[in-house]
C-alpha cells in the first residue's frame, strides 16, 4: 500500500525541494510508492487540503524552511498533528538556517533594515495588509514540536533524500553519522598550524592539499559528513551548511575552540580576519547555537 506523505514548505528558498526533484529518474522509483497529500511547490495544494485530513493520517511529513511568520508556525503545528512520522528536512528546518543570523537583532531592527533602510529599498514602508505576522526569532523547528528525524543540508544532496525516502518505505533506521566532512575528504592533511588566514579568492590554491592546511578557512573539521566533500572537491572550502555531527552541540563554539588550538593568532588577529565571525562560523545554525539562544532569551525578558 502507498505511504501518505504531505511536503510542506515554511520560509525558505524551496532550494531543498529542487534538491528532491534533482533525483530525476530515480523520483520514478519512489514515487508509486507514495500517495502525496499536500506538496505545494509541485501541485495547487491549499493550507485547507492539509487541515481536512484526519489526524496522524500521514505516514511521513517532510518540513523544509523555518518559522519566520505566524502563518508558519500554524502550518509547522498541523504537520505535527497530521504526521505519524515528521522529518525535518533541510538545515532551515533542522536548526533554523541563513535565515537565523538574523536573531543578531531584535525583529523591529531587521523590519527597518529590510523593508526601510536596506540600499535597494526604492519604496521604503512596512508591508502591513494581507501579510501573517513575524516570529519575535527564528527558532529550530524540533525546538517547537518534536521530530521523528532530522536531514541536515542546504540542501541536502539528492542521495541523502533518496535514502531517507526508502529508508521511511522500508521501516529502515536513518541515523545521522558522526564522521565529518574530513572523513570524506581526499585531500592530504598535514599537522595544522596556521599561520594567517586568506580569504579564497587569495594566492593559488593547491588541489591535492587540505584548504585548512594552506590556511583557507575549511570547516569541513567540525561539519557532518554527509555531502561527500562536494565543496572541498570542488576547490572550495567548506562552510558547514549541513550543521555539526550529532556529537557536537554547538557548531561555532567547536570551529572557534579548534582554531584556537591549530593557529598562532592572537582573539584580536583571528577577529580581524573574520569581521564577520557569526556568519564565518554558523552559517545555516546560528539559531540553534547558545549563544543566540541566550541573546533571544534576554531580549524576550527586556520586552
Ligand atoms: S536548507 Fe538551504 S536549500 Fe533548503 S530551503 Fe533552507 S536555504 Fe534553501
Ligand atoms: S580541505 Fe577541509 S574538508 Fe578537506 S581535510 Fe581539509 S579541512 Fe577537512
Ligand atoms: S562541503 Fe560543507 S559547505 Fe559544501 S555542501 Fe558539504 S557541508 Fe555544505
Amino acid at each position: 500500500m502507498p505511504k501518505r506523505v504531505a511536503f510542506a514548505q515554511l520560509s525558505s528558498c524551496w532550494g531543498c525541494d529542487q534538491s528532491l526533484v534533482d533525483l530525476h529518474l530515480r523520483l520514478l522509483e519512489v514515487l508509486p510508492q507514495l500517495e502525496i497529500k499536500y506538496w505545494p511547490a509541485v501541485v495547487d495544494y491549499k493550507l485547507s487540503d492539509l487541515e481536512r485530513l484526519p489526524k496522524g493520517s500521514l505516514h511521513v511529513g517532510f518540513v523544509e524552511g523555518s518559522c519566520r511568520t505566524q502563518e508558519d508556525v500554524h502550518l509547522l503545528e498541523v504537520m505535527r498533528e497530521k504526521s505519524q512520522v515528521l522529518v525535518a528536512w533541510g538545515s532551515c528546518s533542522c536548526y533554523g538556517g541563513v535565515q537565523g543570523l538574523a536573531n543578531q537583532w531584535s525583529i523591529d531592527e531587521a523590519i527597518t533594515r529590510k523593508f526601510l533602510k536596506a540600499d535597494t529599498v526604492t519604496d521604503p514602508r512596512v508591508p502591513d495588509e494581507n501579510v501573517p505576522g513575524f516570529t519575535d526569532h527564528i527558532v529550530p523547528n524540533p525546538d517547537i514540536v518534536p521530530f521523528e528525524l532530522i536531514i541536515p543540508g542546504c540542501p541536502p544532496t539528492s542521495d541523502n533524500i533518496y535514502d531517507a525516502v526508502v529508508a521511511l518505505l522500508t521501516g529502515k533506521p536513518f541515523d545521522l553519522p558522526d564522521r565529518t566532512v574530513c572523513d570524506e575528504c581526499p585531500r592530504e592533511r598535514e599537522e595544522k598550524h596556521i599561520k594567517e588566514f586568506h580569504r579564497t579568492y587569495e594566492g593559488h590554491i593547491d588541489p591535492n592539499k587540505c584548504l585548512l592546511d594552506q590556511g583557507y578557512l575549511c570547516l569541513g573539521f567540525a561539519t557532518i559528513g554527509l555531502c561527500g566533500a562536494q565543496c572541498p572537491s570542488a576547490n572550495s572550502p567548506c562552510k558547514g551548511c549541513f550543521g555539526p555531527p550529532p556529537s557536537i552541540k554547538d557548531h561555532g563554539a567547536k570551529i572557534i575552540a579548534a582554531l584556537g588550538a591549530i593557529t598562532d593568532m592572537s582573539p584580536e588577529e583571528l577577529k580581524s580576519m573574520f569581521p564577520d565571525p557569526i556568519g564565518s562560523f554558523y552559517f545555516t545554525d546560528y539559531a540553534a547555537s547558545f549563544i543566540s539562544k541566550i541573546a533571544t532569551a534576554e531580549r524576550s525578558d527586556t520586552k
